[in-house]
């Protein structure tokens, strides 16, 4: 090699590792904007797809996309629940133990002051949650200030548990619907539905702090499903301070047809101006929209009836049981 090729050499290499640091610099600087900006799109896409959630989904674009959701729902369905919409309503009575206005339990007189007042008293459950929707639930109740009741299922993940606790911080009512749901584990024994019942409740004491009191059973407590006694695992949450509730409407969204949200609607508005109490049955469930593109037209026509509250279950109110064999 010459002297002189070698010298030419020389400069060159610096001069080349130069040139690449700079262009590696500078696609390094784009590819961190694009980055940004993709970021950006990302952003604005999900905003669009919350709000049209709420506010555009059109019938159409529901069913497909709960058909796409059809995994989640696969693990544990609740259509069972739906049994309900095949009685009439006022088969529907409140448990005798509920008597006109006061029940007793564990010794405990409750006021349930709604036979005298006049007052209407609709309570709005969701089974099943939380799910995607619960978000869009809890946002449409914030928005008519009405608070209502979630009776949930055990899901050990990130998303479940601050679902969990907005309900609870959002001053709504956090009631159980069975750890599992799966009917043929649940309802196998007293034994299997006492632990089922133990999960749950300390999974929902664990992540929020409170323990829950309320408890709706997986198919209602008039379900023919169970290969145990009903009136056996009713005596069981009563031994642990729990109350059951069922329902005396039910908004048929869970439905193995799915119904439209004007279906839901005149489902849900059915007879509360004939009845002291009415819990209404819904569903928060992946593959339910149209409960959430419902909500809102059902509230406002509620607020819109003469002596009619809306609110969360409590102790303070009247106990609705199915009566079963
Ligand atoms: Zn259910």
């Amino acid at each position: 090699m010459s002297k002189r090729t070698e010298k030419i050499i020389r400069i060159m290499i610096p001069a080349l590792l130069a040139l690449m640091c700079a262009v590696i610099a500078f696609l390094g600087g784009r590819v961190s904007n694009l980055e940004k900006r993709l970021e950006g799109y990302r952003a604005a896409t999900q905003l669009g797809e919350r709000e049209s959630r709420l506010v555009q989904l059109s019938w159409i674009e529901e069913n497909a996309y709960a058909s796409s959701d059809i995994s989640e729902l696969a693990a544990r369905t609740c259509s069972d629940d739906y049994a309900s919409l095949a009685y009439p309503s006022d088969e529907y009575e409140a448990h005798p133990s509920s008597g006109a206005g006061l029940y007793d339990r564990n010794g405990v007189t409750y006021a349930a002051g709604s036979d005298s007042d006049g007052v209407h008293r609709v309570y709005l459950t969701f089974d099943d949650g939380p799910s995607i929707y619960t978000d869009d639930i809890l946002d449409i109740l914030d928005a008519y200030n009405v608070k209502a009741t979630f009776f949930v299922v055990g899901r050990e993940s990130t998303a479940s548990y601050a679902r969990y606790l907005r309900i609870i911080e959002e001053g709504h009512t956090l009631g159980m619907h069975s750890y599992s749901h799966i009917y043929s584990d649940i309802y196998a024994s007293p034994e299997s539905f006492a632990e089922d019942t133990e999960r749950i409740r300390s999974l929902l004491e664990d992540v929020t702090g409170y323990s829950p009191v309320f408890y709706r059973f997986p198919g209602g407590s008039s379900n023919d499903v169970s290969a145990t006694d009903m009136h056996e695992l009713e005596e069981y949450l009563d031994s642990q301070g729990i109350i059951y509730f069922d329902w005396n409407v039910s908004s048929g969204d869970a439905g193995k047809t799915p119904l439209t949200p004007d279906q839901i609607i005149q489902n849900a508005l059915q007879g509360i101006e004939s009845r002291d109490t009415t819990v209404i049955l819904f569903h928060d469930t992946a593959a339910k929209h149209s409960t959430v593109y419902a909500l809102p037209s059902i509230i406002e026509a509620i607020q819109a009836m003469d002596n009619t509250e809306i609110l969360p279950i409590t102790y303070d109110t009247t106990v609705i049981q199915h009566d079963h064999p």
